[in-house]
């Protein structure tokens, strides 16, 4: 890493000890930052990268609420407004035990970047509770969203913060959310909010679109090298949202997915997954992935406790969580013939997978880039409901995949132009920089 920017993640890191998914995503920014601070010392000169990493806001509330036996529950709530260079706050929710401020500084840090890389006019932000919705019914998660929106309603709106759904958050929630802020403010501001359902202001393709997104960057990426998704064997890791669109996409462009997985372990399917049943069992039914294999017979099997990315493939697709393939698991895919890779989750793997992958030549596509597509279509939903309009499924998913192909094409132009041809890390990173600093230049000392 340059001294200088050396010297400013360490002060980072003094600023805001103990958040560590924080820290790992600065430290991710910087390492990629090299070639644009020695040739523009004006970026660090400025302060424009120390203020970069404190966020314009940080909102944190108590969220309580009465859950099905009359207990109060307390959970902590949190939206951090990180930066607002480019157009309002915009990102996801996150419902998950382990959230609490360093995962949301993380999250809304990527955010900046990843917004500005698809080229919409959205700042970042993040935010999100503590609170745990597994095994709670309907009723509390009702409950549960209708405190969080009485405390988070002043703070947001279409021109100043746009949330979304991220982990734990999906069309129920930001339903329930959407409801409790139209009765508190008297307004159908439907820009408030994306991901909302279809007959009240959603988008078409925003509910495929993050996993459509991310496996159409892993084709541009192969696309590089006279290859396609076609033919390929894919490891998915996750059964969430961004899982089953990665998995439904991967086996529209030709691929085979192998496996899909959940806390509790996961399956491998020899005869490709049966995307049917694994959206029966885990979005319909809110089941145990053990389920799939139970009921699928044949080829496939649950293996509890293991590590999905053990299994031989081509292309791997992490789609569940932070963190969640390290350098182990690097090397024995690069062992087993991985090809591509492309982020699903927002930092899946960890420092040290992402640059064995790289050093191995695995075309590697990092989260801020790949997993764009989320938000893109929220930007997309944000046009329709400020034109108060509807597209098909055709014209949007139209749009999303030139926003991809475009989204890729720059991260490698990039990557070229600082010396690193083929690193969509360094591709991506400095293609979202950039955007940033020179909009928070022009706008004065923000
Ligand atoms: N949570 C998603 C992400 O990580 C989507 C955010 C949004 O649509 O605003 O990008």
């Amino acid at each position: 890493m340059e001294p200088g920017l050396e010297k400013l993640r360490d002060e980072v890191f003094r600023r805001n000890p103990g958040e560590s998914e924080f820290h790992q995503a600065v430290t991710e920014v910087f390492e990629a930052l090299g070639p644009v601070v020695n040739r523009h010392p004006e970026y660090v000169e400025s302060g424009i990268l120390r203020r970069m990493c404190e966020p314009e806001r940080q909102i944190i509330f108590r969220v309580p609420w009465v859950d099905d036996n009359g207990h109060v529950q307390i959970n902590r709530g949190f939206r951090v407004e990180f930066n607002s260079a480019l157009g309002p706050y915009k990102g996801g929710l996150r419902f998950h035990p382990s959230v609490y401020l360093g995962i949301i500084k993380f999250l809304g840090f990527e955010q900046i970047f990843k917004n500005a890389l698809t080229g919409m006019p959205i700042g970042g932000g993040k935010g999100g509770s503590d609170f745990n919705p597994a095994g709670r019914t309907d009723a509390e998660i009702m409950r549960f969203c209708q405190s969080f929106m009485t405390e988070l309603y002043r703070h947001i709106g279409e021109y100043t913060d746009v949330p979304a759904g991220d982990i734990g958050v999906g069309t129920r929630e930001i339903g329930y959310l959407f409801g409790q802020y139209k009765r508190i403010t008297n307004r159908f501001e439907s820009g408030v909010l994306t991901g909302k359902g279809m007959s009240w202001g959603g988008s078409l393709v925003r509910p495929e679109a993050t996993g459509y997104g991310a496996v159409m960057f892993a084709d541009q990426m192969l696309r590089t090298r006279g290859a396609s998704m076609d033919g390929q064997t894919v490891l998915v890791s996750g059964s969430g949202n961004v899982a089953l669109n990665a998995i439904a996409k991967s086996q529209q462009l030709g691929a085979t997915v192998l496996t899909a997985s959940d806390s509790s372990g996961y399956v491998v399917d020899e005869d490709g997954i049966d995307l049917e049943l694994l959206r029966q069992v885990k979005e319909v039914r809110r089941g145990r992935i053990a389920e799939y294999a139970e009921e699928r017979g044949g080829r496939s099997r649950f293996v509890a406790d293991g590590c999905v990315w053990d299994v031989p493939g081509t292309v791997a697709i992490p789609s569940a969580t932070q963190n969640e393939l390290d350098d182990k698991s690097a090397l024995t895919l690069i062992d087993n013939g991985l090809v591509a890779l492309a982020e699903g989750a927002n930092m899946p793997c960890t420092q040290k997978a992402t640059e064995h992958m790289i050093h191995a030549g695995v075309l590697f596509g990092p989260g801020k880039a790949a997993n764009a597509g989320g938000v893109a279509t929220s930007a997309l939903e944000m046009q329709q409901n400020a034109s108060r309009d509807t597209w098909s499924f055709e014209y949007t998913h139209d749009k999303l995949e030139q926003i991809m192909t475009d989204l890729h094409d720059r991260c490698l132009e990039t990557a070229d132009r600082y010396g690193t041809p083929g690193n969509y890390v360094v591709g991506a990173n400095i293609a979202g920089f950039v955007k940033v600093a020179d909009a928070m230049l022009a706008q004065g000392v923000i």
